[in-house]
């Protein structure tokens, strides 16, 4: 079985373990989580990093700290993973979602502008897959309207758009540092911000607002988010390669390219727009509107020729959780709806080699002959 995702970990994540193990740092108090968040924060052009657990509290850390709750709406994608919305929920506030653009898979930014009330506090944008969001139309609209940004920037490390650092757009970014990232530490995540308050808020918030004089005292309820050494050391080793890492995704993208492109059912992600490369932090097709079958089963005759592709994300407004809580009742988002049931991706993890890759797009057009 061709994996989905083969991490790589073939660099210094190994001896920094160790160094961890003979060091006996293994909590968050440790070196490398200040190495991982300096680090990365460099990466993405911002001030302050903040390392966390995963990508999904990154996102509950984000909301907490910009004090979006109750009474307020936040406007985001419908075609995006659930963290994003889950985490405006349980902020108590409301998600309010726009579709995406056909060709990018990103937020229409067109679409936001009509989407905003009284009530909006925040868009949130959410770099999907290889190409990252519009930027400029959505700061030029949060500046008109005084709303924050939250930028999701979990699955572009190292990205760019107009050549300034993807991870330093709007207030706060969050970052993911799951295997399947471009940067993994396991389990892991990141808040990032140029704002000096809004990081001291959100470490106090990270290690459940401990009263700086009087430890066991507390002025406001925090959550234990904290990044262990261990999981900074694996991220620390990932981060020396980065650059290997983005030339490694993006031959990826190319051997899809040479190996699918002209296909005539399938939809191939842009390899450039206007203001970005892709990335590609997954490699996904599209179905075109002729293939007899959806993605559903595309991926299981895949999996029977040993290839694991997965879905799509499944859109926001058709999540059965969030129809109980009468949420996006009736609404209707055309082009994330044929994305969910259409669109596939393809083994291409930093790990997956080039003849897992030619395995894999032969299955595909295999059972699309
Ligand atoms: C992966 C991902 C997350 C969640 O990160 P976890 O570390 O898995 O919790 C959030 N947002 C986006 C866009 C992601 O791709």
């Amino acid at each position: 079985m061709i994996p989905v995702n083969r991490p790589l970990l073939d660099g210094n994540e190994k001896r920094y373990l160790c160094e961890c193990i003979e060091t006996e740092w293994i909590s968050s108090e440790g070196p490398f989580v200040k190495r991982l968040e300096s680090g990365f924060g460099a990466l993405s052009g911002r001030k302050h990093g903040i390392a966390v657990c995963n990508g999904s509290v990154a996102l509950d850390l984000a909301l907490a700290a910009l004090r979006i709750g109750p009474g307020d709406e936040v406007v985001l994608p419908s075609f995006t993973i659930i963290s994003c919305a889950a985490a405006i929920v349980r902020a108590g506030a409301t998600p309010v979602l726009v579709d995406c653009q056909q060709d990018t898979w990103n937020m229409d930014p067109e679409l936001v502008a009509a989407k905003i009330t009284p009530r909006t506090k925040a868009i949130m944008a959410v770099h999907i897959y290889g190409l990252p969001v519009d930027m400029d139309p959505i700061l030029e609209l949060a500046k008109r309207h005084k709303l924050f940004v939250i930028e999701d920037a979990a699955e572009q490390h190292g990205q760019t758009y107009k050549g300034r650092k993807v991870g330093s757009f709007g207030d706060i970014t969050t970052a993911s540092f799951y295997p399947n990232k471009h940067i993994t530490t396991g389990e892991g995540g990141m808040v990032l911000t140029d704002d000096d308050e809004l990081a001291a808020r959100c470490r106090d918030l990270r290690n459940l607002c401990f009263d700086k004089e009087r430890r066991f005292i507390h002025e406001e309820l925090g959550w234990n988010f904290r990044m262990s050494n261990l999981q900074a050391a694996v991220g620390v080793a990932q981060l020396e390669r980065i650059d290997a890492f983005l030339l490694k995704k993006r031959e990826i993208g190319r051997w899809y390219e040479e190996l699918l492109g002209g296909h005539p059912l399938l939809g191939l992600p842009v390899a450039r727009t206007d203001y970005a490369e892709n990335i590609y932090w997954v490699y996904g097709v599209v179905l075109n509107d002729s293939v007899p079958f959806d993605a559903r089963e595309a991926i299981a005759r895949l999996k029977a020729r040993g290839v694991g592709a997965r879905h799509f994300f499944w859109p926001m407004h058709e999540q059965p959780v969030f129809r109980k809580m009468g949420l996006f009742a009736g609404e209707r988002y055309p082009v994330s709806e044929r994305l969910a049931r259409r669109g596939l991706y393809l083994p291409s993890g930093l790990g997956n080699s080039k003849e897992e890759v030619q395995a894999s797009a032969q299955a595909l057009k295999e059972i699309l002959s």
